[in-house]
C-alpha cells in the first residue's frame, strides 16, 4: 500500500524546505514528506544564487514579502533555534542608478511607494550620489534610489540547511527522489509517483520544483510558463577598488556588483535572453570582457585590474508572463499549490511564502500577508502582475 502523507512537497531547496518547516511548526504530527532529486544541490538555484534581499520592488506585496523577510532572516537563529545558523546579514543597502529623466521620475514614484510599506529608500540626485559614494563615477546618473537599511546579503545555503534541519526535527520526512507522474481523480491530485518506483498518496501537493516546476505541472496536463534562464556570476579580485562597505549596485548598464569577502561578485542581465537546456551550466565566460568590464570600470575607475578568480552558471526559474512569483493553489484543481516562477528573486521570498502557503493548505486563507496578487489565475487569464525591478 503507498505511504499516505498530508502533503508532500516536490523539490526540497528553499522554497519546499520552507514549506515543510512552516507547516510541520503550525500543526505538529502533519505527515509531510519533501521529495528532493539531488540532496547535493548542486545545480538548484538556491545554491547558485548570489543570496541577496532587498526592499526596493516595484509592487507592494513583493515590498511586503521583503518587510518580512528582512526580520526573519536577521533573527533566524532564534526562529529556528536550535537548528538554524546565523546567517551573517551584511545590510549595506542596495543602490539602483537610473540614467533618464523618466527613469528618475519613476524611481521617486516607486521610492514613496516602498517607504509607505516601511521601507527606508532614499532618492538621490547625482551629486549626492558623488558625495556618498566617492569612488563611483555619477556620469550619466540621473538620479540613484539606495535602500539605507533591511537590504543586503546573507547566507543562502545558511537557510537551507537550516529549514531542513528544523522540518526534519519537527517530523518532516525527506526523501531522495524524483517525482515522476502524478495520480489524479475527481480535480484532486491523489498520489505521486516517484522514480524509485514508489507511490505516495497524498492530501496534497506543493510543486516547488524550481525552473522544473513546468515538467510537474505537465504531469497534472497543466501548462506553466517558467523555463531555467542562464545567468553567469562572476567573482573579481580588483585590489584598486576595496570598499567593503559597497552596496549592491545596479546599474542601468546592465550589471550589478557587490562586495563579497574582500573581492566582487558582478553579474549581467545578457542581452540574448532565452531559455536554456535545463541541463547547461557552462558559463557564459566571455561576458566579462565583453560586456561587464567595460561599464564598471567607466563606473568605477578602480576597476583597473581585475582578475576573474571563479565564474559559475546559475538558471532563473524565468516565468515568461511577468518576472514574478507565482504562489497558491493552481485553478481547476483542488489540492495543487505552487511556489514557482520567482526569477532572480526567490531566495528572500522563502521565508514569507513558505508561512502563506502553509496558512492557505491548512486554514484554506491567507492569515498573515495576502498573497493573492501572486496567484496563479493570472497565468490562465494571460494578465501579467509585472515586477518592474527586476534584476
Ligand atoms: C545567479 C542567480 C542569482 C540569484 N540571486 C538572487 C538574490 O540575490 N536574491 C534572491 O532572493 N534570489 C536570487 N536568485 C533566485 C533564487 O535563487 C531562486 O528564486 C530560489 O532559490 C528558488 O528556490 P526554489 O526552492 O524555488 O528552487 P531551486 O533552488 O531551483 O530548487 C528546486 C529543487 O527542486 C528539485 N527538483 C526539480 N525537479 C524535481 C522533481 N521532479 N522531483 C524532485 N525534486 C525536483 C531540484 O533538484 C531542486 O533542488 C538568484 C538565482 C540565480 C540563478
Amino acid at each position: 500500500m503507498a505511504e499516505r502523507y498530508d502533503v508532500v512537497i516536490a523539490g526540497g531547496a528553499v522554497h519546499g524546505a520552507s514549506a515543510a518547516w512552516w507547516l510541520t511548526r503550525a500543526r505538529p504530527g502533519l505527515r509531510v514528506a519533501v521529495v528532493e532529486r539531488d540532496p547535493t544541490y548542486a545545480t538548484a538555484s538556491t545554491a547558485l544564487s548570489v543570496a541577496s534581499v532587498r526592499q526596493q520592488f516595484t509592487n507592494a506585496v513583493n515590498v511586503r514579502i521583503s518587510r518580512f523577510g528582512i526580520g526573519f532572516i536577521r533573527d533566524f537563529a532564534r526562529h529556528l533555534a536550535p537548528h538554524g545558523p546565523d546567517l551573517g546579514l551584511r545590510e549595506n543597502g542596495y543602490l539602483f542608478l537610473v540614467g533618464t529623466a523618466e527613469g528618475a521620475k519613476a524611481l521617486g514614484q516607486v521610492a514613496a511607494m516602498q517607504r509607505a510599506e516601511g521601507a527606508a529608500t532614499e532618492v538621490w540626485d547625482a551629486a549626492t550620489l558623488a558625495r556618498r559614494f566617492p569612488w563611483l563615477s555619477a556620469e550619466g546618473v540621473s538620479a540613484a534610489s539606495f535602500g539605507a537599511r533591511d537590504e543586503g546579503w546573507f547566507d543562502n545555503m545558511g537557510l537551507l540547511g537550516g529549514f531542513r534541519a528544523g522540518a526534519r526535527a519537527q517530523g518532516a520526512t525527506f526523501l531522495h527522489d524524483r517525482v515522476t507522474g502524478l495520480g489524479l481523480k475527481g480535480g484532486r491530485v491523489t498520489s505521486v509517483r516517484l522514480s524509485s518506483g514508489e507511490d505516495l498518496a497524498c492530501g496534497a501537493l506543493i510543486n516547488c520544483t524550481g525552473t522544473r516546476a513546468a515538467e510537474v505541472m505537465a504531469m497534472a496536463g497543466q501548462a506553466l510558463p517558467v523555463e531555467p534562464r542562464k545567468r553567469t556570476v562572476f567573482l573579481i579580485d580588483a585590489p584598486n577598488a576595496r570598499h567593503p562597505d559597497a552596496p549592491l549596485i545596479i546599474d542601468y548598464q546592465g550589471y550589478y556588483m557587490r562586495p563579497e569577502r574582500g573581492q566582487w561578485i558582478i553579474a549581467t542581465v545578457p542581452a540574448e535572453d532565452g531559455p536554456c537546456d535545463a541541463q547547461d551550466f557552462d558559463p557564459d565566460a566571455g561576458q566579462f570582457e565583453e560586456l561587464i568590464w567595460p561599464a564598471v570600470h567607466a563606473r568605477a575607475p578602480g576597476f583597473d585590474a581585475v582578475k576573474v578568480v571563479r565564474c559559475w552558471a546559475g538558471h532563473y526559474a524565468y516565468n515568461r508572463l511577468d518576472q514574478n512569483a507565482v504562489v497558491g493553489l493552481w485553478p481547476g484543481l483542488d489540492n495543487l499549490y505552487l511556489a514557482a516562477g520567482f526569477s532572480g528573486h526567490g531566495l528572500q521570498q522563502a521565508p514569507a511564502v513558505g508561512r502563506a502557503l502553509s496558512e492557505l493548505i491548512l486554514e484554506g486563507a491567507y492569515r498573515s500577508l495576502d498573497l493573492t496578487d501572486l496567484g496563479p489565475q493570472r497565468l490562465l487569464d494571460g494578465t501579467p502582475f509585472r515586477e518592474l525591478a527586476i534584476v
